[in-house]
């Protein structure tokens, strides 16, 4: 059994954040990657409003690795896998499994984001990789010259949509309501971008296409008209899910699966901590990751530290 003072869940900006202070606290953590690096950050184009880069050229992966070598530098260690299974039932020291390895855990911070949630309609399973994508980031650049939809309408989906007209021909994003989630500045730049179309109060009921996506079929959910737009492309940004599958009976959750934490990143397990948008799912920016995942570390010092 590998013994450890601190194991941190996830690699996103909680996590990495997370790292870096408990490294410089000289507690060696380690990290349990996940199956991304850099969790969701990793797969976004740009990054504007994480304070001190004014510059409009960093990205998401840039970010992930000025966090990744900076916890790197006071310490951290990197497991490349994913948790399978917890033990927090006796408490501290906690055990923690992951495809290759069990942990023994003096205490742990729970970084483990939330993923792309699904439309659930026929199709998008099956046509996932085949113009079906969650990522404009990874897939834009296939779809240069082409049609794309993009379905939601809040801030992930008028940001990508923006990003996806760098390649393609049009880009209509189809929206649930006649009025966007998404701040009224991405409303302004999508608003005015020649390539942007707006399909308001449609549902996507079906992603149409034999071997690769050709056509999506739509709903107006206020008239009742149906409808089919052709494109090669349907890119998902409808909201999230936490991962909290491998926690749950072992951490108080609520209803929706995200866990539960105090204002000091406290869970319902004493020397279990939790950051970033398992227990967040409001504000869910990097800027407010980072600081719940300093939060957490400092938290998890100090509970060590009375502990001895
Ligand atoms: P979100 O704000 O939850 O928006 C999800 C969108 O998808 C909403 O417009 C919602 O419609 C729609 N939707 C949900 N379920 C649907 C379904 N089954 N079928 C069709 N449409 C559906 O998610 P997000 O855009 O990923 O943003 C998440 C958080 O990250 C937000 O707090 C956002 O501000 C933040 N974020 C910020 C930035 C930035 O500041 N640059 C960039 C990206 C994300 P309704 O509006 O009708 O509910």
């Amino acid at each position: 059994m590998n013994k450890e003072k601190v194991v941190i869940i996830g690699s996103g900006p909680a996590g990495l954040t997370s790292a870096i202070y408990a490294g410089r606290a000289t507690l060696e953590p380690l990290v349990i990657v996940g199956n991304q690096l850099g969790g969701q950050i990793s797969i976004t184009a740009e990054v504007e409003n994480y304070p001190g880069f004014p510059d409009p050229d960093l990205t998401g992966p840039d970010l992930v690795d000025r966090m990744y070598r900076q916890a790197e530098r006071f310490g951290t260690r990197f497991e490349y896998d994913e948790v399978i299974e917890v033990d927090f039932s006796t408490g501290s020291p906690f055990t923690i499994k992951t495809n290759s390895n069990t942990f023994e855990a003096e205490s742990v911070i729970v970084t483990a984001g939330a993923s792309p949630r699904r439309l659930g309609v026929p199709g998008e399973e099956d046509l996932i990789g085949r113009g079906v994508s969650f990522c404009a980031t990874c897939d834009g650049f296939f779809f240069r010259g082409r049609d794309v939809v993009v379905v939601g309408g809040g801030d992930s989906a008028l940001e990508e949509g923006l990003f996806l007209t760098k390649f393609a021909n049009k880009v209509t994003i189809i929206h649930r309501r006649d009025e966007l989630r998404a701040g009224p500045t991405l409303e302004r730049r999508a608003r005015s971008n020649d390539k942007i179309e707006f399909v308001w109060d449609s549902v996507v009921d079906e992603v149409i296409g034999s071997g690769m996506v050709t056509a999506v079929q739509t709903t107006n959910i206020k008239t009742g008209e149906t409808g089919q737009i052709s494109t090669s492309g349907v890119f998902i940004y409808i909201g999230h899910f936490p991962n909290s599958k491998f926690l749950e009976g072992h951490l108080a959750m609520d209803e929706h699966g995200y866990v539960i934490a105090d204002e000091k990143m406290r869970t319902s397990v004493e020397g279990v901590f939790a950051a970033g948008e398992i227990q967040d799912s409001y504000f869910r920016q990097i800027a407010t990751s980072v600081g719940q995942g300093c939060a957490a570390a400092i938290q998890c010092e100090k509970w060590l530290g009375e502990r001895e």
